[in-house]
């Protein structure tokens, strides 16, 4: 039971005093209880964090702020074992993948901690300008309170993405987890509870729904920065919100993604990848490459060799021996990809494999490995975002074709290309309109390396520079010269 907040550097109770409940997905149990926090401690936690901001925390060096990360860094990798069980029992997914993830995790804040010291070494930069009597510098400030508001299918690493930059820039932060996955959010505050001695009110954690924490943290007029991770509609209604007041906002979204493989491929390679780029974390992936355009003269030995590679997929609760696909998140999630399922099948698409529950489990949300061949673009699974292990496949015989075909979304998170020919894979790699493309490969990920998309996809890029970029105002200060020229100024 996690009945409170973590506000102002203390755990506290929520002024709703309502629960919700917290559901293993593999056995439909309730297996804990979170707080629904409201408008109230919304309220209260960005005072907290506004306090702070405008304590001493703004003007801290980032090599000071990188002390704290470091710390953050080596709890969340002392504690590893029991994060990713908690992991495992909120969202579901296989227990390697959860360590994987909570590395992951841990590995961003130590990135950001060696971003913070060398933001220091940036502060003041002199710039070359087209007049000899001005001197200009840049300076970089933290923007100020920040409201972080994640979704479920990778809990810890995806507010480690935001909880790190943020506090590197000289931030604060209310983090607002999914209701559906906050139990390894809760922890991360208790670590910084227990282990970090971080200022309070520099992190602040509200747990609740949606309408009840996280529309009062995006309509709070003393946040300045709002950084989102979900869904389309949800990063729509963030967004608006962030207009009233005019918020910097960034937005992270959902995805549709194209895996490309030409009749050069490698076929063994690309089935290992087209696998892992929908399978991994039971599709619930923002990335996941859940479209696959083949090439004609390859595509009959392709989806044979898919289908018997989905069909050995074990599945299964996510801490047993082997298991390489777990139960979707929840109900909600597993009747949703239901649903796509059958209009599918509807729509007059081929199913390949897969398309319901696995028959030796009767409890828990799961799905097999689906695959739909000859889908229709204009079906619905081949448009909108799935967000579950079903895969649409398509066939092209040209280049151009399927350039188009990638293109032809509204999306612009990912894509993937396979091909022996260099040319072409840079060729492609150009034209096509997303975020993050992969070559030979699909959904590596890097700390160090820009992630976002295009279009409907989302609003600038979170991980690396461009991370940290995101919680930082870009000041210029310039200097008449011609009367006196003065002291640190005209150092350079
Ligand atoms: P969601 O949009 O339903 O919820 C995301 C978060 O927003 C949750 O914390 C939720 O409580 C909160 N929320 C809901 N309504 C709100 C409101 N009115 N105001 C403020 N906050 C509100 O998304 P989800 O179902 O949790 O996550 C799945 C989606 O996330 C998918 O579309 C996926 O593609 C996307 N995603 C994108 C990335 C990326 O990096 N681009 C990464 C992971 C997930």
């Amino acid at each position: 039971m996690h009945s409170e907040l973590f506000i102002d550097g203390a755990w506290t109770a929520s002024d709703s005093e309502e629960l919700i409940e917290v559901i293993d997905p593999a056995t439909e149990e309730v297996v804990s209880h979170i707080a629904a926090g409201n408008e109230a401690d919304i309220n209260r936690a960005v005072i907290a964090a506004k306090g702070a901001f405008e304590g001493p925390w703004r003007k801290t060096s980032g090599a000071d702020r990188a002390v704290y990360l470091r710390r953050i860094a080596k709890a969340i990798e002392d504690n590893k074992e029991k994060l990713a069980r908690l992991e495992v029992m909120d969202n579901g997914k296989p227990l390697p993948e959860a360590l994987w993830d909570i590395e992951d995790a841990a590995g961003c804040f130590e990135y950001y901690a060696g971003l913070a010291e060398g933001l220091d070494a940036k502060q003041g930069e002199r710039i070359a300008v087209s007049h000899d009597d001005f001197v200009s510098r840049v300076f970089y400030e933290p923007i100020g309170v920040c409201g972080l508001i994640i979704p479920w299918n990778y809990p810890l690493l995806m507010a480690a993405w935001k909880v790190a930059p943020a506090i590197a820039a000289g931030c604060t932060c209310v983090l607002k987890p999914s209701e559906v996955t906050s139990l390894t959010a809760l922890e991360l505050a208790d670590i910084v509870d227990q282990s970090v001695d971080l200022p309070r009110g520099v992190f602040n954690l509200v747990t609740g729904t949606g309408a009840a924490a996280g529309a009062p943290l995006a309509t709070h007029p003393d946040v300045s920065k709002l950084a989102f991770t979900g869904s389309v509609p949800t990063g729509g209604t963030v967004m608006g919100a962030a207009a009233q007041s005019i918020k910097n906002v960034s937005l992270e979204l959902g995805g549709k993604s194209p895996i490309i493989v030409f009749n050069d491929a490698d076929i063994e390679r690309a089935v290992e990848w087209i696998m892992f780029g929908i399978f991994w974390n039971q599709g619930e992936v923002c990335s996941a490459t859940s479209r696959l355009l083949v090439e004609d003269a390859i595509a009959p030995h392709l989806l044979k060799r898919l289908k018997e590679e989905a069909e050995k997929i074990k599945i299964g609760h996510g801490t047993d021996e082997g298991v390489l696909l777990g139960p979707l998140v929840s109900q909600q999630q597993y009747d949703k990809v239901s649903r796509y399922i059958k209009a599918g099948k509807d729509a007059g698409a081929t199913l390949l494999t897969g398309g319901g529950r696995p028959p030796h489990l009767d409890r828990g949300y799961f799905l097999q490995p689906t695959i739909f061949t000859d889908v229709d673009t204009d079906s619905s699974i081949w448009r909108e975002e799935i967000f579950g292990p079903v895969l649409c496949v398509r066939t092209f015989s040209s280049e151009e074709e399927a350039t188009a075909l990638a293109n032809d979304t509204p999306f612009g998170l990912a894509a993937a290309i396979v091909s022996a020919d260099e040319t072409r894979l840079e060729r492609v790699a150009r034209a096509l309109d997303a975020g993050i493309v992969w070559l030979n490969c699909s959904q590596p990920t890097f700390t160090e390396a820009p992630w976002g998309g295009m279009k409907k996809s989302g609003i600038g890029r979170e991980l690396g520079e461009w991370g940290l970029n995101n919680y930082l105002e870009v000041k210029q200060v310039t200097a008449y010269m011609s009367e006196k020229p003065w002291g640190w100024y005209t150092d350079t």
